[in-house]
């Protein structure tokens, strides 16, 4: 399963868990049609079932719905044993119904007992998304798919939230204000994990690096700027050996800048020159 759908998945079984009370072990009511599919695609049913809710599961069958796969004989005995596996459901139908009604039944007008339905009836999903907190599993081209939310469930979990807020205003607006304060908690969390690695590197780079290469920089700098200003003022220290190398390099500057002293002619012959 990928990933995005996991997530999407986990938050709906999340949101049932919370507005609606679902727990795990979640019981599953499998309809003989599931069951089918199951077997036709080779697919471990249970196993898939835990990976869509993200949890434990119970698979359960209802009465009616293991008659309707005993009906059909031989055909579909894989079928039928996988359904004996699974914790029988009683319905009190004392001669056996049609699956889907059967099934309809036991879920009835709330869902109280908090079932999962997987189904592959059409007709059922379309009568279950009508009634409020029924999760619906289905398999489509052998991928089990967990239903989005129906309208009429959304429409629930927000009174259900509204009903968990009603006790007084005053809660509600400590709920308000609680979710700044739950997000700090989560930044703390990520705090710890980000900051660690970080200063430490910061530790290992700035301490070896810092005290040993800048000293180094510096004295080298204030050298050769020493330098530069023993050369500038032309009065070499005796105690140095290099003084009188600079005073060397010195005059070879003044060599290369005295044609400007020669020019100096040129420039009075030039100065005569603008005269005339
Ligand atoms: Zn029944």
């Amino acid at each position: 399963m990928r990933q995005k759908r996991a997530k999407a998945y986990r938050k709906l079984m999340q949101a049932y868990s919370l507005a609606f009370g679902f727990r795990q072990p979640y019981q599953v009511l499998v309809d003989s049609l599931m069951c089918k599919e199951a077997i036709d695609h080779k697919s471990d049913l249970v196993k898939q079932l835990g990976v869509v809710l993200q949890g434990t599961v119970k698979p359960m069958i209802t009465q009616c719905c293991i008659h309707e796969l005993y009906l059909q004989g031989k055909a579909v005995q894989a079928a039928v044993d996988l359904a004996k596996t699974f914790e029988r459901r009683k319905c009190n139908h004392k001669e056996a119904i049609l699956g889907d009604d059967c099934v309809a039944s036991v879920v009835g007008d709330t869902n109280k007992h908090r079932y999962v339905v997987a189904t592959q009836s059409q007709p059922l999903r379309s009568k279950l998304r009508k009634i409020p907190a029924v999760p619906v599993v289905h398999i489509n081209r052998s991928v089990m798919i967990l239903e989005p939310m129906s309208e009429t469930t959304a429409e629930a979990k927000e009174k259900a939230e509204q009903a968990q807020m009603l006790p007084s205003a005053a809660e509600a607006a400590k709920v308000a204000q609680g979710k700044p304060a739950e997000e700090p908690p989560r930044k703390k969390r990520k705090g710890p994990k980000g900051p660690n690695p970080l200063s430490v590197k910061k530790k290992k780079v700035q301490q070896p690096s810092g005290p040993v290469s800048k000293p180094a920089v510096s004295e080298g700098a204030d050298q050769t700027s020493a330098k530069r200003k023993r050369a500038d003022d032309g009065h070499p220290d005796p105690a140095n050996p290099e003084g009188p190398e600079k005073s060397g390099h010195k005059r070879k500057r003044r060599r290369k800048g005295a044609p400007k002293p020669a020019g100096g002619s040129v420039d009075g012959n030039n100065a005569s020159d603008n005269e005339d």
